[in-house]
């Protein structure tokens, strides 16, 4: 079965995951340069490579709710250009999230990591 990087970003991690074992490689938590995050996101993507799934458990269901860079990338395999995708799923959390505060900005930052991992060749 394919594998894939895929970003999570709830109360238990924010960083790369694997699609389908219990690999993480969570964010820094003071990274906010974008070429620190740029550099981050290239090594995520080598240990990713390197991490043998058979090694790690069975990917944890705990987590209900897909994140925002899984929901954009569904949207580009249908056929939606990364900017539209990001932007359909912005849309998409706001009215899951209407009533929660700090959502909206979540998203959009969200977004942005999205799109510059796009153009990184990331996604
Ligand atoms: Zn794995």
């Amino acid at each position: 079965m394919g594998r894939w990087l895929t970003w999570v970003s709830d109360q238990r991690l924010q960083g790369w995951a694997c699609s389908q074992c219990d690999w993480t490689f969570p964010i820094p938590s003071l990274l906010t340069d974008p070429e620190a995050k740029s550099a981050y996101d290239r090594l995520a993507s080598v240990k990713f490579r390197e991490h043998d799934c058979a090694a790690h458990g069975k990917r944890g269901t705990t987590s209900t709710e897909e994140g925002f860079a899984e929901r954009a990338r569904k949207l580009v395999v249908r056929g939606f250009k990364p900017k539209d995708a990001a932007e359909i799923t912005i849309q998409e959390i706001l009215l899951e999230h209407r009533n929660e505060p700090g959502a909206a900005e979540r998203a959009r930052r969200d977004a942005e990591d999205f799109l510059r991992r796009v153009k990184d060749g990331l996604i």
